[in-house]
């Protein structure tokens, strides 16, 4: 047996990024001074996560109006379709004072001359990105939570349907973790490197969202039985070619347009898509244009920044140092001046998000976060079908899960229940089998000795699965039957057989192997969501070639997965949308 460290904590709080530093200052603040709080972390919460490249602008803030019209735009932006209003007018009423609290934690906040916060857009104010992280983190400690780093958490622990807890293992002290909880807050983020990166070799990591938030979080909720939802979502960055920079900063930042090869600015100057809203369309449908404009022809697409505001595009190298610096080097190394030159602009592969403009993670079953596990809570990307919360949303869904785990710690009254010793046994086992298999299994092929599949190999396999297969950008985002069949039979086949031949030869090679482990119920989840949605809906995100309309009396709903573990097959059932803010889904009220 490895050194085994139990801890026994009130709140557990999986993944310390933006949603999980949040919860556990919350938690802290209703909970009192007794409550333990702890925060397991595969990497270090100082420079971990999404923020921790720095961005420069929250994109969740109400400038003006009321929370009612943020969750009009937030609807309306994602097509019109069924959005959790609940989750996100409870949002909506907390965000501006989320954002005051952080700002009195120290985040420089950029002011206007009559000292409101800087406007960017309706819906958006700018900060100083590199700030990000460190506040945030620094709000965990303070909060007095204990905070492991480098643990690699793998599976939940339940008791009695109910989630008491998670195993992980040190990616760099070896030991494996048993904390037992009252209560556990998913937070681990979204789901990246699903589909082929662009970049090939060492440079495959070189993508839009974090390489390291593997959709861990989406994983272990399915396989501890929760219900998931809106993974026929999918979001597809349009960014700065080869540096995935935002294209925000010079549309809404500086006034500069998108335009194609011709220099048409063919969201204003083309009727089919001034009648889909023109550039302020929908994102998904923005998307779909600009893959529709290189298809007939006339891409690249560019931002025209020497259209924009010269004095603001002058700003604009500042801007990217402070949160997309490579974006400024790539500009030195090919000799482009934005005041001369227009940016090109691409689509990145599809990413899975529940908090940014998509949909996927754990269904909740009211407002307070709680999925449909008892004593298991989702904030941030893990949490599903409220989307557009970003920073300030995620932090602000952190606060709202904090508060409502420590009502359930002391509503349910239930302690720490004793986990079978076996089970623990056998998760450890589970935790570090690649490991334990690496020398012990011998294959040959082209004659030459092989001992097992390396992570890297196998993700690579299951990248080409779905970038062919399931809608990437090779295929335009476009999938069918035919195609979802492929990659269904090629996805479980690498679940159902070649996980077993799995290796790691050390630690680091571990946590791949579970990146690839985890990726691999997310493909699951992503076939049998899009395989069940007969419609395309998010036109841009995901076209159904062979359903290429939406069907309203069908699937103008929820639709949820729970998946069972004995056939490994997933089952479906939808749930009526709750229409809170009234009015045409398909325009904003502001
Ligand atoms: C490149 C990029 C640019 C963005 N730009 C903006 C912007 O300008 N403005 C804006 O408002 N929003 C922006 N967003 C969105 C915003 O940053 C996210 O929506 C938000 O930060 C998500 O918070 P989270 O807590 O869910 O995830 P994160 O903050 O990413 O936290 C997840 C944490 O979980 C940890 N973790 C993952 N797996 C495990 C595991 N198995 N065990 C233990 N820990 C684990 C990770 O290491 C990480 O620390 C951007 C996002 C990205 C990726």
């Amino acid at each position: 047996m490895r050194d085994r460290v139990n801890i026994d904590t009130d709140i557990l709080i999986i993944g310390g990024g933006t949603a999980g530093c949040l919860a556990a200052w919350e938690a802290r603040q209703v909970g009192g001074p007794d409550l333990k709080i702890t925060i397991l972390e595969r990497a270090n919460i100082r420079h971990s996560g999404s923020l921790a490249a720095g961005q420069n602008a929250l994109n969740a803030y109400i400038n003006n109006g009321t929370p009612e019209d943020w969750v009009a735009y937030v609807r309306y932006d994602l097509c019109g379709a069924p959005v959790r209003e609940d989750i996100l007018l409870s949002v909506g009423r907390e965000l501006n004072e989320t954002v005051a609290i952080i700002e009195k934690e120290g985040l420089p906040i950029k002011k206007d001359v009559d000292g409101r916060y800087l406007a960017r857009g309706k819906w958006n104010i700018e900060v100083n990105g590199r700030f990000l992280k460190p506040i945030t983190a620094g709000m965990a400690e303070k909060a007095g939570a204990r905070i492991i780093n480098w643990v690699f958490v793998t599976e939940l622990l339940k008791k009695d349907g109910r989630c008491v807890g998670a195993v992980g293992f040190g990616s760099r002290d070896g030991r494996f973790y048993v904390v037992r909880a009252k209560a556990v807050l998913m937070a681990t983020g979204g789901a990246a490197g699903i589909w082929r990166p662009r970049c090939s070799g060492d440079a495959h990591h070189r993508i839009w969202s974090v390489p390291f938030n593997t959709g861990a979080g989406y994983a272990m909720m399915k396989r501890a039985g929760a219900e998931m939802t809106g993974f026929d979502t999918r979001m597809i960055p349009v960014r700065v070619k080869d540096t995935y920079a935002p294209g925000g900063t010079m549309a809404i930042g500086a006034n500069a347009p998108m335009v194609n090869a011709l220099g048409e600015v063919f969201m204003l100057e083309k009727e089919e898509y001034v009648r889909m809203g023109g550039h302020t369309a929908p994102t998904p449908v923005r998307v779909w244009a600009c893959y529709r404009e290189i298809a007939a022809g006339r891409g690249p697409i560019f931002m025209d920044t020497t259209k924009g505001d010269p004095e603001k595009v002058a700003g604009l190298r500042e801007q990217y140092l402070d949160m997309s610096p490579t974006t400024v080097l790539y500009w030195g190394a090919h000799d482009i001046d934005p005041a001369k030159d227009p940016v090109e602009i691409e689509g990145d592969s599809p990413f899975l998000v529940g908090a940014h403009a998509a949909c996927c993670g754990a269904w909740s079953i009211s407002t307070t976060r709680m999925t449909t596990v008892p004593g298991l809570f989702a904030s941030g990307e893990a949490l599903g079908q409220a989307p557009s919360r970003f920073i300030s949303g995620s932090w602000t869904c952190g606060r709202i899960a904090g508060r409502n785990m420590v009502k359930w710690v002391e509503e349910s009254g239930s302690g720490l229940p004793e986990i079978d010793a076996k089970e623990i046994d056998r998760l450890e086992e589970a935790a570090f089998a690649p490991l334990a298999r690496w020398g012990k299994q011998e294959f040959y092929t082209n004659g030459k000795p092989v001992m097992g599949i390396l992570p890297k190999d196998m993700e690579e396999h299951m990248q080409n699965v779905m970038e062919d297969y399931c809608g990437g950008r090779v295929r335009h985002f476009s999938v069918s039957e035919p195609y979802l069949g492929i990659a269904r039979k090629r996805i479980n086949r690498l679940r159902r057989d070649q996980l077993r031949y799995l290796v790691a030869r050390d630690l680091y090679e571990l946590q791949q192997a579970w990146d690839v482990i985890d990726r691999l119920d997310c493909c699951q989840l992503t076939i049998e969501h899009i395989s069940f949605r007969k419609e395309t809906r998010y036109l841009g995100y995901v076209n159904r070639t062979d359903y290429p309309e939406r069907n309203d009396a069908e699937y103008d709903c929820f639709i949820c997965s729970a998946w069972n573990p004995d056939t490994d097959e997933m089952t479906f059932k939808k749930y009526p949308y709750d229409q809170l803010v009234r009015g045409d889904r398909s325009e904003e009220t502001i």
